[in-house]
């Protein structure tokens, strides 16, 4: 561990602590099943839970234990967007479209509410809000007009808190007012991938932790999979192995380009500087390239502050340091604040940063989440396996083509880091053109 008083003391989530990713027992991997799904995320549980019930055998396998990725990594914010903004999707491909997937994103978080309460899911979901800064007036007045539209159009309960109002929900002055959804909140996401795979298990998921799929081939009208642990026959593929995408499945590699988000968490907070920096405990973000997303732990007492980290090996002290001087600027009190943990997982971006559920010779793939996968992966994870089932709650607006090959690229992601400061860049511009 570094001895730098300003890095973290632990390199692990903070969510391990009271819900580290289990090893599960090795049991044999059988001949043949229906359904192979690759990765055990929210994504390949939540699929394999839906064919299960529908009455497929089903193996799941995981390179590492399940959970082990993104899953169990996150933020926890149930957020339900995609990247690019309302405004931005209306602009190219009009305000139908927009709609659509803004009204996919209200069903989505739905369903994932009535998912946690219909399965007694113990996972600290708390549906408190969502406040998102401004960082200038006028992107304050075109985050107002979205919210009103989301509120008239779709009944979503979302409205705009100027800045004089601002410090009822969040103690800073950096940002020029916000809004807020109140139909986003926050769960643990350790708690909440441990609960599904415990549904997952008992409605006969056969889940195979640490046991990496290492080539899919066609055998027939189904397939043949092979893992670290023998071959197994599937009538059906589904692959969802998202950031941790693989040189196993080369066609979604290269299109999905894994980026490192990284998580600070503070030392448990004095409850009048919590009541005053969160006054509702809401989750928050913010309106840039690199913006950060942070909110209280679910027992109210840290602070989790999350964006992107530039490195690609190790586990250096760099990214903890930015993040660190992110907290301090919306929170000048924090600057010497102590860490209990600093942590990163791999995010999927592909070109257009829209999820995808498609299907490329005869393989269904889901995945492409682009950092917001807590109420996207399940939602879309069950999607993709009632479209197996052949049902028509299968319609997704995700549901197309694949997203397109990223030029030359083959799984090494080296132009990830000048990418990031690109973006750095644009942010830094369009903060200064935000507040003159
Ligand atoms: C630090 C961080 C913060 C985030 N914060 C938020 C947030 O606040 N809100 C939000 O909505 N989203 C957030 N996300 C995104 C969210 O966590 C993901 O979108 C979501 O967990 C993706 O789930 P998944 O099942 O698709 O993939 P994962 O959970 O990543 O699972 C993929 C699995 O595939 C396995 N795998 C890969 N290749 C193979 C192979 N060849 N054989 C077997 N297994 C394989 C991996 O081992 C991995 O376990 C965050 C992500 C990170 C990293």
């Amino acid at each position: 561990m570094s001895q730098d008083a300003r890095a973290a003391r632990s390199a692990t989530p903070y969510w391990w602590e009271a819900a580290p990713p289990a090893a599960l027992p090795q049991t044999p991997v059988p001949a043949k099943v229906d359904v192979v799904v690759v990765g055990a995320g929210f994504a390949g549980l939540s699929a394999a839970l839906v064919l299960a019930r529908a009455g497929r055998s089903v193996a799941v396998f995981d390179a590492m234990r399940p959970g082990e990725g993104a899953s169990s990594r996150n933020g926890g914010i149930t957020s339900g967007n995609i990247r690019p903004s309302f405004a931005a999707i209306s602009k190219r491909f009009g305000e139908k479209v927009a709609l659509g997937i803004e009204a996919e994103g209200k069903t989505a978080r739905e369903f994932l509410r009535a998912f946690i309460a219909d399965e007694g899911l113990e996972c600290d979901y708390q549906p408190v809000g969502n406040f998102k800064g401004a960082l200038g007036y006028d992107q304050y007045d075109t985050m107002a007009r979205a919210a009103e539209t989301l509120s008239k159009r779709l009944g979503i309960e979302a409205y705009a808190v100027p800045h004089a109002e601002q410090t009822g929900y969040i103690g800073t002055d950096f940002y020029r007012g916000g809004t807020v959804r109140k139909d986003i909140g926050g769960l643990h996401p350790g708690k909440f991938h441990a609960e599904m795979l415990r549904v997952a298990l008992a409605a006969g998921v056969d889940v195979h932790g640490e046991t990496r799929v290492s080539g899919i081939s066609r055998d027939g009208t189904g397939f043949r999979v092979a893992t670290a642990r023998g071959e197994i026959a599937a009538r059906q593929v589904l692959v969802c192995t998202n950031g941790y995408t693989d040189r196993a499945t080369p066609y979604l590699q290269r299109r999905l380009i894994p980026v490192r988000s990284r998580i600070i968490a503070t030392d448990d907070l004095p409850a009048d500087v919590m009541d005053r920096l969160m006054p509702r405990r809401m989750m928050m973000g913010e309106n840039r390239q690199l913006g950060f997303y942070y909110r209280p732990s679910p027992d109210g007492r840290k602070i989790l502050l999350g964006g992107r980290d530039a490195s690609r090996r190790g586990d250096p002290l760099e990214p903890t340091l930015r993040l660190r001087a992110g907290l301090a600027q919306l929170f000048p009190e924090l600057e010497n604040v102590t860490l209990s943990h600093s942590w990163f997982g791999n995010v999927a971006m592909n070109r257009d940063m829209l999820p995808r559920l498609f299907e490329h010779d005869g393989i269904r793939y889901a995945s492409g989440f682009c950092g917001s996968g807590v109420v996207w992966a399940p939602w879309v994870g069950s999607r993709a396996a009632h479209r197996l089932l052949g049902a028509e709650a299968g319609h997704s607006a995700f549901a197309s083509r694949a997203p397109a090959a990223v030029p030359l690229y083959r799984g090494d992601p080296w132009f990830v880091p000048a990418i990031i400061k690109g973006y750095a860049l644009q942010d830094h511009l369009a903060f200064r053109r935000a507040r003159r």
